[in-house]
């Protein structure tokens, strides 16, 4: 069994090894912890390792952890499904969401961000995979959903995110990727001075790829804690 700090060094060392073969600086894609079912303590030895971002799936279980966290200067980053009754929640204890897919949530967390916190960061989560079940924005509707968020107040629009259907070949696996990318790529051109910046796309089994096609933020969970608890 290899410890959080043991596989933590290995994500890293997988992060330069792909950045490295792209061409690109490894400072260039951040690592996102995915803390989902496992315990605070497992955290503790995250942020021990070196992690400062943690990506979290469930409103109150995240709650729960964040409460017992409070002595260490983390950044949580909500990537879970989320429904318009646990915005206000979200936009208090959160300083990224990389879920949102629909105008309304994105209104709602923009009137409920605390005056005195910085705008909250947000992604829009894209249905690359065009699986009717999965949550996202159709890939036709991103322009129009894009425009219409960076007009709130409260929201600082970031980039795209997309969760694709599992794929094991590498250039399978490219695909939706190269096709987020290059939906980011027209957003920036008809909104340069926007500060679209990320591209949240890569987990465990297809960072390489993710990061060959110009991912700034990889989303790791099992190759950092192992496998999630039942
Ligand atoms: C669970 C999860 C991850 C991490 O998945 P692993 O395969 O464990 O790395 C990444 N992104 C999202 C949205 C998730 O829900």
């Amino acid at each position: 069994m290899l410890t959080i700090a043991e596989r933590w060094a290995q994500v890293r060392a997988e992060i330069a090894h792909a950045a490295r073969d792209a061409g690109r600086s490894e400072d260039d894609v951040m690592l996102l912890a995915v803390s989902k079912r496992h315990p605070a303590e497992s955290i503790r030895e995250a942020y021990d390792a070196g992690a400062r971002h943690f990506g979290e799936n469930y409103l109150q279980e995240a709650l729960d952890k964040q409460a017992q966290l409070t002595d260490l200067p983390l950044h949580w980053h909500f990537i879970g499904p989320l429904q318009s009754n646990k915005t206000r929640e979200v936009a208090e204890h959160f300083e990224w969401v990389h879920s949102v897919d629909r105008f309304k949530l994105a209104r709602r967390l923009s009137e409920q961000r605390p005056e005195h916190l910085p705008p909250l960061n947000i992604c829009l989560q894209v249905n690359v995979s065009g699986e009717s079940s999965k949550s996202g924005v159709s890939p036709t509707e991103v322009e129009p959903l894009a425009e219409a968020v960076m007009e709130l107040p409260h929201i600082r629009l970031r980039g795209l995110m997309c969760i694709p259907a599992p794929e094991t070949d590498v250039e399978r696996q490219r695909r939706p990727f190269d096709m987020l990318a290059e939906q980011l790529r027209m957003l920036r051109h008809q909104h340069p001075q926007a500060e679209l910046d990320t591209l949240s796309m890569g987990m465990s089994g297809d960072l390489p790829a993710a990061i060959a096609a110009g991912s700034t933020l990889v989303r790791v969970g099992t190759g950092i804690f192992g496998p999630r608890p039942a």
